[in-house]
């Protein structure tokens, strides 16, 4: 909590993967999958989990990636 930087508006580039839209920090999410971002508006919702993309969604979903198995 020593080296706070100037507190400025953070400039990180809030874009949406899908609609590429510059995004309010409060609009976006990281996709667990791809780690891209993506907005509230483009959220893929499956399970209690939210996505970029239905692809995203389904592969983590439906392909067992509830857990690491310790294989990398
Ligand atoms: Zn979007
Ligand atoms: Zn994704």
């Amino acid at each position: 909590m020593a080296a706070r930087e100037d507190q400025g508006p953070e400039t990180t580039d809030l874009i949406c993967c899908r609609c590429e839209r510059l995004c309010d920090p409060i609009d976006v999410e990281t996709c667990p999958v791809c780690k891209q971002l993506f907005c509230t508006f483009c959220t893929y919702r499956i399970g209690s989990r939210s996505y970029c993309s239905r692809a995203c969604g389904d592969s983590f979903f439906f392909g067992g990636g509830d857990e690491e198995d310790g294989d990398e």
